[in-house]
């Protein structure tokens, strides 16, 4: 995928990141000319509003479908923004592209089903205009690839991704679990691919919008895509993570966007403080590793089995806790702790047998 186009879109300063904000949900033409009007005087150019809306369970606000167009209409000629929606169907992408919507976005439930995708992919074919391809709702990083590919296949050129996180089983602070190293994975497999943040779907709540765009910041995404609202209280979908324009434009004011200011020079002084901590992590585990072999020897003379489960779970539990404590990730802690055990368990079967 290297013939891939700029996202940017004429008259938009090319520097990152590239801002598309607004509401969740097109509710009203009043909610969303005054929502595009406040984010336009804080220097706002893409407005997105949804008119499609993919609802968990039936009965709630599934969007004012094509009587919204006229409004972003309204918005694109008084405010001077492009727009941007998001399409699930065939028709959603004529409706869309008649009625001059700017950019696309394929939401997170329909980049999990390769039928519809498909379907996207043949209504675009043909057509310029960029297409963002949210992650699919599952932390798989080949569908995610494989939606990607269906809309550039259909010969789109102007194409990103948005990572809005992940469902989890897990209790976290997040609605959906940001799983950083899918999208910097991502990267590495399709380099020339710009990434979006979307901070509103990872987070779930407004105050996670700036740390969060912050992190996608550091890491090297291209843009965001947030959620904003005249009113979010009283927003018909997403409320509780929606923010107003003045609060966008004060988050995106306080980002620290990092490109130049690490030299090499002390980038390299960081790298040899890496290797040198790694040297230290490399000892330890070879030390850990020969306790385990004493415990081995130590179980083999009193007749005892080598994997004491509720001892592991114990283990497990509350040093994932104590690493969440200290700024790491508790998934990544059971993982690692994970790996240590087996190997653990490796060395102790070598004493017995
Ligand atoms: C949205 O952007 O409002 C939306 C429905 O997002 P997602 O597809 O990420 O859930
Ligand atoms: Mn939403």
């Amino acid at each position: 995928m290297n013939d891939l186009q700029p996202i940017a879109l004429p008259g938009i300063d090319p520097r990152r990141p590239l801002v598309i904000a607004g509401p969740c949900s097109a509710e009203t033409e009043e909610q969303v000319l005054d929502t595009a009007r406040a984010l336009a005087a804080e220097g706002i150019r893409i407005y997105r509003a949804g008119l499609w809306k993919p609802r968990t369970k039936p009965g709630g606000f599934e969007g004012v479908g094509t009587a919204g167009i006229p409004w972003m209409q309204r918005v694109k000629r008084e405010t001077g923004m492009y727009t941007a929606t998001e399409v699930a169907t065939r028709d959603h992408v004529v409706a869309a592209l008649k009625g001059g919507i700017d950019v696309l976005w394929i939401g997170a439930r329909t980049a999990a089903n390769p039928f519809a995708m498909q379907e996207i992919a043949d209504a675009l074919r043909g057509q310029d205009v960029p297409v963002l391809v949210k992650n699919p709702v599952s932390p798989d990083l080949e569908l995610w690839i494989g939606a990607i590919e269906r809309i550039h296949n259909a010969g789109i050129r102007r194409l990103a991704a948005i990572h809005r996180g992940f469902t989890s089983i897990d209790k976290s602070i997040y609605r959906n679990h940001p799983m950083w190293a899918i999208p910097i994975e991502l990267h590495r497999r399709l380099p020339s691919l710009p990434i979006f943040c979307d901070p509103s779907h990872i987070g779930g709540k407004r105050e996670l919008i700036a740390p969060l765009s912050q992190q996608a910041m550091d890491l090297g995404f291209d843009g965001l895509i947030v959620e904003s609202h005249c009113s979010p209280d009283c927003a018909w979908s997403d409320k509780a993570q929606q923010v107003t324009p003045d609060v966008l434009a004060y988050i995106i004011r306080n980002l620290v966007i990092r490109d130049e200011t690490i030299t090499t020079e002390s980038l390299n002084e960081l790298r040899d403080k890496i290797d040198k901590l790694d040297d230290q992590l490399l000892e330890l585990l070879a030390r850990r590793m020969r306790v385990s072999r004493d415990i081995g020897q130590y179980k083999k003379e009193h007749n005892m089995p080598v994997l004491q489960a509720q001892r592991y779970e114990e283990l497990l539990d509350k040093r994932a806790r104590q690493a969440v404590q200290m700024g790491m990730d508790r998934e990544f802690m059971r993982s690692v702790l994970q790996a240590i055990h087996e190997e653990s368990v490796r060395q102790q079967m070598e004493v017995l047998g």
